[in-house]
């Protein structure tokens, strides 16, 4: 006898099949993937066991996931051994009803007793048993506890009839399945009913399979005009969302019946701040408040004392020191100059943020590391699937937070290529540290008293316009269907020092290296730019090479706030990287410290044109190191020029409402 396990990720599939089989029969690959395909006999018979993928659902995202459907299409197997978790009833019963649906036999592992007893999670076996119409054992996997029975249940005959149609999908979805059932003349040994189901949910191998008896055309209008029927009456989205509630509501019947909790147990703590953290309405608003948290500590509380030592450090002795070395070394007044003016100036007007930027990476390694980034991306969820999106996208925005060049590359985790490139042309969006340093020096200039709170609505900007535009693109040139979310939300725990030491300076580091490489090159040049000009060497600035390409954007900038060749000479080097920014600033107004910049800033900005600027700096155009990583995740030279051209207007369109609609209100 042939027995598929099955079951979701981490269910505890593999310590079941070392449990249950000794000797391997077969190792090889599933054909056309890189997944494994492990074989096992029966200790105590001659029955196979066939090992197969982790997956939440049979509607697969990608190639490796396929691989089960393919399997329950094409090949030859006798039963079904469903691995479930206890702890995770509500989750793993969704696939369970795919599988009762295909309508072979099935056995159910129950497993993971101990970590549903731990959770105070009481499950009546039988009772579950009975309302699903299958056999269910319940095992610990990892001791091998109930194991034997399970084999038992397993090998041996049951009687296998039981009811395939758990779920009442409501009857468009039956009318689907009696056309299905005409459609097809009897040429399928499959269960019309579950084919339909995955038909309709999505599952492109099951279409493929159909489309050897019916022609594509015929399947995809029975799909359109189910869709249309279902969703008249229903809040539901897409289908697919439609089916799965269904399901959903099935299974909180029967969870209600069967699961109870245990009263003498108590709450466990992780459940206890979720109901909080991940609440409805809470959500979103406890996310604000930490950041918010997040900026106070790193602007007021702690990030800016700290940078000013530095600032002092930089500007007083380590200025000195230089100078005196020059002197001594009688360097000339160009060289001289040049490291003073450009590289300290550049350079250090750079560095000298590094506090900051540690204490917010310090303070995000924090919340990933104790668990609650991955509530954020559940909380997000409900937003983003709004706009086409859903909640696994919001993770490499979150990491674009840090520098969006990962934060792009992290999109690869997301499944469906359409959504990918959505999250991969949004993620520049996310405010990254090299715009802080920005952000710092103009609220330290213009907004003293609520610098966090003028951050946090720049943040907030970037993520909003980021919904708004995954809104506007999957409508218009991205459209599709969102997939569904599902993430594992691991246990909170206290962050060990140690590692969060290791992801602080790996985010930090990159910050630390541009301000040696490209910060520095950057620095030199912007340098020789503003010394150099049509009229020779040691010009004013007015007459540079600098002030002259500056000026020619200069008229384009003024409407929305900042016509001077200074900004339009920044924003220009900002290409390069956003830091650069700094660098253009300190070495344009050649401003001795920090404190100096921030009060020669004044003359050319009013509170209004920074806020504009900083808006302006947030959105205008992702940096070249950015740039680089759309065109290589990618590979299409026309997505990357859009996502530089949306950008742009973007950003100018908003600071025009800005600055312009500040104007018309009376502020300055
Ligand atoms: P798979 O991904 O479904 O193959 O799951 P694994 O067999 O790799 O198990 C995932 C994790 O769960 C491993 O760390 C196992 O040791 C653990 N595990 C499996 N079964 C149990 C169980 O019954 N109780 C507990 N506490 N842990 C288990
Ligand atoms: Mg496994």
């Amino acid at each position: 006898m042939e027995i598929a396990l099955l079951g979701n990720p981490n269910t505890g599939k593999t310590s079941m099949f070392n449990n249950l089989t000794g000797s391997y029969d077969y190792v090889g690959n599933w054909s056309g993937v890189t997944v494994e395909k492990k074989v096992g006999v029966f200790k105590s018979n001659e029955s196979k066991l066939i090992d197969l993928p982790g997956i939440y659902s049979l509607s697969p995202l990608s190639e490796d996931e396929g691989v089960v459907t393919k399997f329950l299409l094409h090949d030859p197997f006798d039963r079904i051994l469903n691995i479930v978790d206890a702890s995770q009833l509500e989750r793993n019963l969704q696939l369970t009803i795919q599988l009762l649906e295909f309508g072979k036999p099935i056995v159910i592992g129950l497993n993971m007793m101990d970590v549903a007893k731990n959770r105070g999670i009481l499950v009546n076996v039988e009772k579950l048993g009975e309302m699903l119409g299958v056999p269910v054992t319940p095992v610990v996997a990892r001791s091998g506890k109930g194991c034997r029975e399970l084999e038992e249940q397993v090998t041996t005959h049951f009687d296998g009839s039981f009811s395939s149609n758990l779920v009442d999908y409501g009857k468009e979805i039956d009318e689907a399945i009696l056309a299905l059932e005409a459609l097809l003349q009897n040429h399928s040994a499959h269960s019309t009913r579950w084919l339909t189901i995955q038909l309709l949910e999505g599952n492109e191998y099951v279409k493929d399979y159909l489309t050897t008896f019916i022609a594509e055309s015929n399947l995809d209008s029975l799909i359109q005009q189910t869709t249309e029927k279902a969703l008249a009456n229903s809040n539901a989205k897409t289908i697919a969302q439609f089916i799965y509630k269904q399901r959903q509501a099935a299974i909180a019947a029967i969870l209600k019946e069967s699961t109870k909790r245990d009263e003498n147990k108590g709450i466990p703590l992780t459940e206890k701040i979720d109901a909080i953290v991940t609440n409805r309405w809470l959500g979103i608003p406890i996310f604000l408040l930490l950041m918010y948290f997040m900026f106070m500590l790193t602007f007021d509380w702690l990030g800016t004392p700290l940078s000013d030592a530095l600032d002092g450090l930089i500007t007083g002795p380590v200025t000195d020191g230089l100078t005196n070395l020059l002197n001594a070394a009688g360097a000339s007044e160009f060289i001289h100059s040049l490291v003073i003016d450009g590289i300290v100036a550049g350079v250090g007007g750079v560095l000298v943020f590094v506090p900051q930027i540690f204490i917010l990476f310090l303070f995000i390694s924090i919340l990933e590391d104790s668990g609650y980034m991955a509530r954020v991306a559940f909380v997000m969820d409900r937003l983003m699937e709004k706009v086409g999106l859903n909640g696994k996208a919001f993770i490499p925005m979150i990491i674009g937070f840090g520098c969006n060049v990962p934060g792009v590359m992290a999109a690869r985790t997301i499944e469906t290529p359409r959504e990918r490139l959505l999250t991969i042309l949004l993620t520049p969006l996310m405010s990254c540290s090299a715009r802080l340093p920005v952000y710092a020096l103009f609220v330290g200039a213009f907004f003293t008293i609520n610098k966090a709170f003028i951050v946090l609505s720049l943040y907030v900007l970037g993520i909003v316009v980021a919904l708004i535009l995954a809104s506007v693109f999957s409508k218009t040139i991205l459209k599709g269907e969102t997939s569904m979310f599902v993430i594992e939300l691991p246990p909170y725990r206290v962050p060990q020092v140690k590692a969060l030491w290791r992801s602080t300076w790996d985010k930090s580091k990159g910050f630390v290296r541009k301000a040696g490489t490209i910060i520095f090159a950057g620095s030199v040049m912007i340098w020789i730019l503003s010394y150099a000009g049509p009229n020779g060497m040691n010009v004013a600035m007015d007459d540079s090479f600098l002030a002259m390409i500056g000026g020619i954007f200069a008229p384009l900038l003024a409407p929305i706030g900042f016509g001077n060749w200074q900004a339009g000479a920044a924003l220009l080097t900002g290409f390069l990287a956003k830091e650069a920014i700094i660098s253009t600033m300190n070495i344009i107004y050649f401003a001795p410290t920090e404190a100096g910049l921030q009060e020669l800033l004044s003359q050319y900005f009013t509170p209004l044109a920074a806020y504009s600027f900083m808006v302006f700096i947030l959105l205008y155009i992702p940096c070249l190191a950015t740039v680089a990583t759309i065109y290589k995740e990618t590979r299409s030279k026309k997505w990357t020029a859009i996502s530089i051209v949306y950008a742009l207007a973007l950003a100018y369109v908003l600071s025009l409402i800005i600055y312009q609609g500040g104007k018309l209100l009376g502020l300055m």
